[in-house]
């Protein structure tokens, strides 16, 4: 069984993704916590986003291991710095680089080759999982994904205002739908579904009432 959740910044993906394969017994996997990774390693040598070339190695090089909700790359773990608001803002830099995404693509597929997984991200239902028995594209209002980014900021002691959380998410959006590689698109087999003023109960029950049948 492979489940396909795709949508932009702070549509609440990993929230619902987490809670679905809690409660159907699957594996989770955050792909964006992948391209994270690679951005922070890039951020801890000291290169430069545009160098490509050096980013594509680290990518190489990197090793990207879940525990539970920790991430470890390279034996370290990384759970924390690789939501900070600069890793934030340099992925779509390296999630951009072709090469880059093969390596993480291939990653993901081999996860899913063998055992029942929800994966969320920008690129599952069209290019990871594009033949995923479900596709889910989660949506929101801008101001709302904000407000939602900027909760669990303040929960871990960041302070940003609003609006420049906004732009942020606004920009990353942009950049998501507008690369060449792997785009942020709703693919044509996708359940829509707009998070707007909805629970994360009442999101998941939508995401459960249109999986029916035999779990494997
Ligand atoms: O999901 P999250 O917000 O953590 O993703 C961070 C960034 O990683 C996205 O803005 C996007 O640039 C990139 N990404 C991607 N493809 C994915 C998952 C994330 O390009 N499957």
């Amino acid at each position: 069984m492979q489940i396909a959740i795709d949508g932009p910044a702070g549509a609440g993906k990993s929230t619902i993704a987490k809670k679905i394969a809690e409660a159907y017994g699957i594996i989770y996997l955050d792909t964006g916590a992948m391209y994270r990774c690679i951005a922070h390693c890039v951020l801890m040598q000291g290169d430069n986003f545009k160098e490509s070339e050096k980013i594509i190695k680290l990518a190489e090089k990197a090793v990207i291991t879940f525990e539970g909700d920790q991430v470890f790359c390279n034996g370290m773990d990384v759970t924390e710095a690789i939501r900070t608001p600069l890793v934030s803002l340099h992925t779509s830099d390296v999630a951009c680089i072709k090469e880059v995404r093969e390596l993480l693509v291939a990653q993901q597929q081999k996860i899913a080759f063998d055992q029942s997984v929800i994966m969320d991200g920008r690129d599952i239902g069209s290019v990871v999982l594009s033949q995923a028995d479900y596709k889910f594209f989660l949506d929101a209002d801008v101001t709302e994904r904000a407000l939602r980014r900027k909760k669990e900021l303040d929960a871990k002691g960041i302070e940003k205002s609003l609006e420049s959380i906004k732009q942020e998410i606004e920009k990353r959006d942009e950049n998501d739908r507008n690369r060449a590689e792997s785009p942020l698109i709703q693919v044509a087999d996708a359940i829509v579904i707009d998070t707007t003023g909805k629970s994360i109960e009442e999101v998941c029950n939508v995401i459960k009432n249109h999986i029916s049948g035999v779990w494997v």
